[in-house]
Order: structure tokens, then sequence, then C-alpha cells
């Protein structure tokens, strides 16, 4: 009972019904003008640095897992961004670049993937083709051939594939944010 505070000071209660009334409607009247759904459609800023966490192309550019870049204002944006194709990135992050196009990256592995995808001439390496045999028929050989051709298409179109698969499973796009926009 002692040490009583004046009606109103902070932490206690509004002196009066009206008080109070004024009081839920400024918290209300502030919170009601920023919902959370309008503050996430906003543009993400051209001015920050984000991280790609797919291989997707972005302005007409490829962009590979963990490549930084930057938004230049386009219309899908907040879109990349709410999906999770990016994310921001951490100021404090060690970045590592290229050697033969500067693009950076948020880690070095990342960064030898893609200067090997992007900049070597053998995106993928195939078996190598059997060698005919001595002794060994031509059809023979026509048929191993025909094999190893049939193997090493399979195995192209597979390092897509797994590569798409991969992705998904380690950077899976939110796509509840694409439900949220439509409403
Ligand atoms: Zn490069």
């Amino acid at each position: 009972m002692a040490n009583e505070k004046a009606a109103g000071a902070p932490g206690q209660a509004p002196a009066s019904r009206e008080a109070a009334h004024a009081a839920a409607a400024a918290i209300m009247g502030e919170a009601g003008n920023k919902p959370d759904h309008v503050a996430n459609r906003e543009a993400p800023s051209k001015d920050k640095k984000f991280v790609s966490m797919r291989t997707f192309d972005y302005n007409s550019k490829p962009l590979d897992r963990g490549q930084i870049f930057q938004f230049v204002g386009l219309g899908g944006d907040a879109r990349l961004r709410d999906l999770k194709y990016v994310v921001e990135l951490d100021a404090n992050s060690t970045l590592y670049e290229c050697p033969s196009c500067g693009a950076q990256f948020i880690q070095m592995g990342l960064r030898d993937g893609h200067a090997k995808s992007r900049h070597s001439n053998t995106r993928f390496v195939p078996p190598a083709p059997p060698i005919r045999e001595p002794g060994e028929t031509i059809h023979s050989y026509q048929n191993r051939l025909d094999e190893w051709a049939q193997a090493a298409g399979r195995m192209a179109d597979s390092h897509d594939e797994r590569r798409d698969k991969m992705e998904n499973d380690i950077a899976p796009l939110d796509l509840s944010k694409t439900q949220a926009s439509r409403s």
C-alpha cells in the first residue's frame, strides 16, 4: 500500500476509463498502421547485398547458389525474397571471389563449384568411351559404344536433376508466401 505511484504513471493503471481508451487506441492504431503482411511486401533494398540460395537467372544473368548480388528493382524482387530464393547477406560474412568473373560467394566450395560449372568447357565430363578390344567384332564394339552413349546421356541429364533435387532439399522455396500474396 505504501509507495503508491500516481495513477497513469508507467506500469500503473490509467487514471480513468477515458485515458484507458485513449491508450488502447494509440497502441492499436500504431500496430494497425504496420501489419506484418504489408511490411513483407515492401520491395527489398537495392543497396543491400543478398545471397542466392538457388541456381536461377536474375535480370537475364545466371546466379549460382551462394552468390552475392544486389536487386536492381524488378517487379519480382519482393517475390524472390519472400520465396527464399535469396536471403540478406550477413555483413560479417567472409566472401570468396571467382578469379574468372569476379562474382563473390559466401563459401569457398560454392565459389569453386561456380567456377567449375561456369568457366570450364566441360560442365559435365562423361566417362571415357570404350576402346575396341583386339579381335572384337565391329557389331560387338558398336553395341558397347551405344550402351556407353546412352549411359553418358543419362548421367548428363541426371546431373542437372541431382542439382535441382539437392537445392530443393537444402534450400526449399517458401511457397506459403505465394498463397499469402494472392489473398
Ligand atoms: Zn565466375
